[in-house]
């Protein structure tokens, strides 16, 4: 028996391998190497995809992030709330556009950030606040729209593992004043190298966005706003998105139906189980479980042959870069940190493999 890998993307890559060969000989054809038609397509067929006005293609989920704050005029003086329990780029994309990252609490049920502790960390100077839809699960979208309503607060929305994830009926991209994606080779919609896109209702912004991606230019050497940058989606990993876009439903059903297994199967054992709330739909881009004593834990899995992961080993605040942002009011986080563990979970897992996950989970755990 061989070793159940964390993630095998290679083999997505050969079950859509005549897609892709064709999408990228459309690009050489073409020879039209930024923008062009497999953009505009991508970003039209995404945003309606999510069930929003627009999507517009940058270099990474960071640029989205830090893109779609400024579009909606953070910068420096400001300060953003988002949980502590996220993984570096949510907070490096806050730093990216002057602001000043303030971290909040996460829930303990759900893991996603806690509105109340995003309105105790609330200042007269908080201009947004970041929820992270984590692990694939949207985050008290209502409850924290209330508390921004409430501050006046702009809500960006961290969906870099939530695509097609819905909170009341609504998808991950529409929840918010505006989202930023991901399409990182490893996110369940991905490219073949960095990508991004900032999805939003408001044309203003998805205006300001493209302006501030493209050198703040409105037309073609024509600046209009300072501070622009160059964050584009290539043609070349649009026309592959495309293709993928296709897909997305049928993989994130097959996520679902993993979760759902793993979820039964692990009932009665004593690891503590992720949870889906009410009114929310994952998406399981991570499987994540807690144990308490998580390094016998893995070495255990790894003697059965399971590979895992940690997300993330260490909560924001505790990087040596970010210990300023350490607060006394971040204990959910600091505990999550020390016991979560992933377990394999991707569309292409086989069902033989699902079961030798659970039966090595059962046999370690006891
Ligand atoms: C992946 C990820 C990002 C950053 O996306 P990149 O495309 O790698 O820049 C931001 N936030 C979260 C929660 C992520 O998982």
């Amino acid at each position: 028996m061989g070793v159940v890998r964390f993630l095998d993307l290679s083999r997505q890559i050969a079950a859509l391998r005549q897609e892709i060969d064709r999408a990228t000989h459309s690009v050489l054809d073409s020879a039209r190497f930024t923008g062009g038609e497999h953009v505009e397509c991508f970003e039209h067929a995404f945003a309606e995809w999510c069930g929003a006005r627009h999507a517009v293609g940058v270099a990474s989920g960071t640029d989205a992030l830090a893109l779609a704050l400024r579009a909606l005029g953070v910068g420096d003086g400001d300060e953003v709330v988002t949980g502590a329990n996220t993984c570096i780029p949510t907070v490096a994309a806050i730093e990216q556009t002057g602001a000043t990252p303030v971290l909040a609490d996460v829930d303990s049920d759900t893991w996603t950030v806690d509105p109340a502790s995003v309105d105790a960390a609330c200042t007269p100077r908080t201009k947004a606040v970041v929820p992270v839809h984590l692990y694939g699960q949207c985050a008290d979208m209502r409850t924290i729209s209330g508390v921004a309503r409430d501050r006046g607060l702009v809500v960006v929305e961290d969906a870099a593992q939530a695509h097609g994830a819905s909170y009341g009926g609504y998808r991950a991209g529409t929840l918010g004043d505006a989202a930023a994606f991901s399409f990182y080779p490893t996110k369940n919609l991905g490219a073949l190298g960095d990508a991004g896109a900032v999805v939003t209702n408001c044309e203003e912004t998805a205006r300001k966005v493209r302006m501030l991606a493209n050198y703040g230019e409105s037309e073609r050497y024509l600046s209009v706003v300072p501070g622009g940058t160059n964050s584009r989606l290539d043609n070349l990993q649009a026309a592959v998105l495309r293709e993928k876009l296709v897909q997305i439903d049928r993989w994130t059903q097959r996520r679902r139906e993993l979760a759902a297994h793993y979820r039964e199967s692990l009932a009665e054992c004593s690891v503590h189980l992720p949870l889906e709330a009410p009114l929310r739909e994952h998406v399981w881009h991570l499987f994540v479980v807690l144990v308490p004593d998580r390094a016998t834990f893995r070495a255990r899995l790894a003697q059965a042959g399971i590979e895992t992961l940690v997300h993330y080993p260490r909560a924001v605040h505790k990087h040596p870069a970010y210990r300023h942002l350490g607060t006394d009011r971040l204990t959910v986080s600091e505990r999550l940190s020390e016991q979560v563990v992933s377990l394999p979970l991707y569309p292409e897992l086989s069902d033989q493999e699902a079961d030798r996950v659970i039966q090595a989970v059962l046999e370690a755990a006891g």
